[in-house]
């Protein structure tokens, strides 16, 4: 009898892989067949200024919209891409679609944008970064200055010497360098201080409970004193109502995004957005 038993556990625990394997191997065909037709996209979240509103830069989010209409947010398929390899891929397709969406706008004359863009673990650590950055720049004309990268803690955490390293040479091209999620890892604010990074992005999950919350709020007015301290820039994610924007001013939160003031928008109603709050500002 036991050995009937450990053979159907045997095989139900096979059949079990090889459903996950072939999940993969389907949603891996997919995604590939998504780039070649054109069905992944860039989305773009303003960044506002808290002081007076003015939009200082925005995301680069990816979105995927299937030939039938669905979209598949990129929490779905990031993670896959991530285990697949194809990461590098899209995440050089993000790059130069960013860069060259940048340079486009302000070719058609509007005023200067820092673009962000969120790198994957993968991307950062196993493919040379610094080149493709460095290419990307040259060809498609986007001045360094202008584009952000975001990584997150556990990024940084994952091989310290290695990610200082590259960090250093990414800073050296004169792109500026975010950390994304701050909060969720485990990194301390001192620990910060031996990446070089230029802005620091609060994790949502800390607005989101402002001013319901306490504990939410002394975390957040402390994150902000101290990423000043360092002379970081900060950045408020997921602000949705006018008690977080009050909370934010009287803190000095720097920037702030989040569907209080703007979802992401498709790249055309961004720059319909963007020029249209730029001619509001100067007036
Ligand atoms: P993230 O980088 O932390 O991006 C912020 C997320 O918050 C976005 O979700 C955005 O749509 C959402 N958000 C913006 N404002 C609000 C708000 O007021 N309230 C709430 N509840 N949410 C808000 P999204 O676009 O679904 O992206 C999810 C995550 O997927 C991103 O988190 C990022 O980690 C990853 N991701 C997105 N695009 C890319 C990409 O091009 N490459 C890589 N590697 N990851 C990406
Ligand atoms: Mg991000
Ligand atoms: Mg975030
Ligand atoms: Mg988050």
């Amino acid at each position: 009898q036991a050995k009937g038993d450990g053979r159907n556990c045997f095989k139900y625990f096979s059949e079990e892989l090889t459903l996950a394997a072939r999940e993969r191997i389907k949603t891996e065909f997919h995604l590939r067949q998504a780039l070649e037709r054109g069905e992944l996209s860039l989305f773009y979240q303003p960044q506002f200024r808290v002081t007076d509103g003015k939009i200082i830069g925005a995301e680069a989010l990816i979105r995927w919209r299937t030939a039938d209409g669905e979209m598949i947010p990129p929490l779905r398929f990031i993670p896959i891409a991530e285990e697949t390899g194809l990461i590098t891929v899209i995440g050089n397709w993000v790059i130069e679609t960013t860069c060259s969406q940048g340079k486009e706008w302000l070719n058609a004359g509007l005023p200067p944008l820092r673009l962000a863009v969120n790198l994957s673990s993968k991307q950062f650590l196993h493919s040379d970064i610094c080149e493709v950055i460095e290419k990307t720049l040259a060809k498609t004309g986007f001045p360094a200055h202008l584009l952000e990268l975001e990584l997150t803690e556990s990024i940084l955490m994952k091989r310290e010497k290695e990610a200082i390293d590259i960090l250093n040479r990414l800073h050296e091209l004169g792109v500026h360098l975010a950390i994304d999620d701050f909060g969720t890892g485990y990194s301390s604010l001192a620990y910060l201080k031996s990446f070089p990074l230029d802005v620091l992005k609060i994790d949502k999950s800390f607005i989101e409970d402002i001013p319901r919350h306490s504990d939410d709020m002394e975390i957040t007015a402390t994150i902000i004193a101290m990423a000043k301290n360092l002379r970081m820039r900060v950045v408020a994610e997921g602000v949705e109502s006018p008690e977080q924007m009050t909370f934010l001013q009287k803190h000095q939160c720097d920037l702030y995004q989040g569907y209080y003031s703007s979802p992401p928008l498709p790249a055309a109603e961004f720059a319909y957005f963007y020029a249209q709050h730029c001619t509001d500002k100067q007036a």
